[in-house]
């Protein structure tokens, strides 16, 4: 058994993916399934949503402790048998942060440490391997990087420079985007926003490909990947590690912040790849890129929730010939239970507006096809 149900359903969810739209009617329908749908995580998130996890100011904290200033102290938590993560501040990169924000991630194996998303920069990194060394002494023996934001990958060059011969996988597109620029965009956003990115170049890349479906043993753990088209970016790796049933999703999932969508993402993507995880996968944890990693439905329905409230209003706007920003307060309302999600009045607005783009594309595509 080579694929897992997990990645045969991110296959299926890129295949409709890439169907555009045939009639009016279809999207009709669609729409409609995807409001009732809404309707109902809407109730259930209302009572799932609370306030913004923060690890409270350790006013004990020693000199050994990672401290970020009122965010407080940061420590990998044990989630279940062998995976451990960190959750960082849900806050965009900012002075007082240093430029950690993510949630890197261990697996425990039997002869040494398997890490998700090491973090956002080499000062960062060194802090986190201090605090990896507190869960375990084993040795750092592959590294996962989820997609191409530098506040997942760049503290590579702290375990890099540790373990100089240590595996890195990510996905190819990930790999090639990185090197062609990607990484010195995000390298200037970083910089700008948290002046801690010294020792950070030259990067570590990732230095082995996975594609979508892969499998692939580290001393007995087994995890599959998956590669959705496009999604949060269309260079992301799902990672499914199969003996802790444990999903990382990258930024494909948020809580507590909303992110930015960008010229390689799919709002459309978002939504069937965690509607169809929804629908097709019951695991014990979910970690999301960002926020609180939990429980299916602590993790997925309130950013799925978001994401269908803008398809559907979106749409509603878009059949009457409206620009997102004139009815973006309309669906503020609609989503009074997330206002305090960490950039939620900048993000919602331009999510909005690029959902609607992507309506515009798809009826071009169908009229293209129909010719
Ligand atoms: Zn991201």
């Amino acid at each position: 058994m080579k694929k897992t149900f997990i990645l045969s359903l991110v296959t299926l969810t890129f295949l409709s993916a890439t169907q555009p739209q045939n009639s009016a009617e279809i999207m009709k329908d669609a729409l409609a399934q995807m409001e009732a749908i809404a309707n109902q995580v809407i109730d259930v998130n209302k009572s799932i949503v609370k306030k913004i996890p923060v690890t409270p100011l350790d006013i004990n904290s020693s000199a050994s402790d990672f401290t970020l200033g009122k965010y407080g102290t940061f420590k990998f938590e044990k989630m279940n048998d062998n995976v451990y993560v960190m959750h960082g501040p849900v806050v965009g990169p900012n002075k007082e942060n240093r430029g950690f924000m993510n949630n890197p991630a261990i697996v425990e194996s039997k002869n040494g440490l398997i890490i998700v998303d090491p973090g956002g920069n080499y000062n960062v990194g060194k802090k986190i391997l201090a605090e990896v060394e507190k869960i375990s002494k084993k040795p750092i023996i592959a590294v996962f990087n989820t997609h191409k934001h530098g506040d997942h990958w760049f503290a590579n060059k702290a375990i890099t420079e540790k373990y100089p011969n240590v595996n890195i996988y990510a996905h190819p597109n990930m790999i090639k985007v990185s090197k062609e620029g990607e990484a010195e965009i995000w390298y200037g956003i970083l910089s700008r926003g948290t002046g801690n990115l010294e020792g950070t170049k030259e990067f570590a890349y990732p230095t082995k490909a996975l594609n979508h479906l892969d499998e692939i043993e580290i001393d007995g753990q087994i995890f599959s990947v998956g590669h959705p088209d496009v999604a949060h970016t269309n260079t992301d790796l799902i990672i499914f590690h199969k003996n802790s049933k444990t999903l990382f999703l990258g930024d494909n999932l948020m809580k507590g912040r909303l992110g930015s969508f960008d010229e390689s993402s799919s709002v459309f993507g978002n939504i069937e790849l965690l509607e169809k995880i929804k629908s097709d996968t019951n695991l014990t944890l979910y970690v999301p890129g960002h926020g609180f990693s939990g429980t299916k439905n602590e993790t997925i329905d309130p950013f799925l929730s978001y994401l269908n409230v803008l398809a559907i209003e979106g749409q509603k706007a878009y059949d009457d010939d409206l620009e997102s920003y004139e009815v973006k307060e309309e669906v503020k309302k609609k989503l009074s239970w997330m206002t305090e999600w960490d950039a939620f009045e900048k993000n919602m607005p331009s999510h909005l507006n690029k959902i609607m783009i992507e309506m515009g594309e798809r009826e071009l595509n169908a009229e293209d096809d129909e010719e």
